[in-house]
């Protein structure tokens, strides 16, 4: 049987900034003591390049678990001067290389697997998933992540030809409008409400849309012929095969009776020798929706 001839190296898991220089092992957590030697600084509000120290402090950042054992950082790092007039008098705190958000109590990677774990399952899901791994989070913070970065992403563009339609927040009760970028086929805006006031909103700020396919339902059109009056509408593909459906259904409901008379023919009784005699049935149901 071979032998393990080497340990996994703990502090090649950490940015080379941050020096480990002991580490608690308790039952439930491992605690690990680490201090930076940072000698630079990227400034996260004006992009410069620090080199001067402002001070130091301490801060508890909670990192993904070791084989079920919570991890905390228990680390002392820098804060630095910046000279641009917009930073001061912030003293920018190191994010080494974006292992650490500047203000957060859990590392980057830690959040970014809460998040995945949110958007596969659900808040409160993940937040139970992450405590039976000893993950210390709760519902809320999850949500307060998923807001914070949604609020950071860049606002999205779209070309000219959109797609719109309404969707269910919870059905029958809240609605939102989807914006839909029609060449890209991704999603770049998700509105309140589908009465078109917030479509109009949005227009107003893309005034560059040509053509928008959309369902047949008069708030869209009305939000688009106001707005963007030289743009062209076209009532999209689905709408229109879901409306011949519901119409087709509507008067096959209403022309074909709902119970048939079926002949039918007595065992040994010449076919052609009499009337048939008829049984009622049921007919089947034409489901063409
Ligand atoms: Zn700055």
């Amino acid at each position: 049987m071979a032998i393990l001839d080497s340990t996994l190296d703990l502090q090649s898991f950490y940015p080379s900034d941050l020096k480990i220089f002991s580490v608690d092992d308790t039952e439930d957590k491992i605690i690990i003591h680490m201090h930076s030697v940072s000698t630079s600084c990227t400034c996260h509000r004006c992009g410069a390049l620090l080199y001067r120290h402002h001070g130091s402090h301490h801060r508890t950042v909670q990192d993904l678990p070791i084989l079920g054992k919570q991890v905390i950082l228990d680390m002392q790092i820098y804060d630095y001067e910046c000279d641009s007039e917009t930073c001061k008098p912030f003293a920018p705190t190191e994010t080494f290389d974006g292992f650490l958000n500047y203000n957060s109590r859990m590392t980057n990677r830690l959040e970014d697997f809460a998040c995945v774990l949110a958007i596969e399952t659900s808040c409160e899901s993940s937040a139970r998933i992450m405590k039976s791994m000893n993950i210390k989070i709760s519902g809320d913070t999850v949500i307060r992540l998923l807001l914070k970065r949604y609020s950071a992403q860049p606002a999205k563009t779209c070309g000219s030809v959109i797609g719109i339609d309404d969707f269910a927040f919870k059905k029958r009760h809240t609605y939102g409008t989807i914006i839909v970028d029609e060449e890209t086929h991704e999603p770049v805006a998700v509105l309140d409400g589908r009465d078109g006031v917030t479509l109009k909103n949005w227009l107003k700020q893309n005034k560059h849309v040509t053509a928008v396919t959309r369902d047949r339902a008069s708030a869209y059109a009305k939000a688009v012929e106001e707005i963007l009056p030289d743009c062209m509408q076209i009532a999209d593909r689905f709408h229109l095969h879901q409306n011949l459906m519901t119409a087709v259904n509507k008067i096959l409901g209403r022309e074909v009776p709902a119970t048939n008379d079926i002949p039918v023919t007595p065992p040994g009784k010449d076919t052609n020798s009499s009337a048939p005699e008829k049984k009622t049935g049921k007919k089947n149901r034409i489901d063409c929706g």
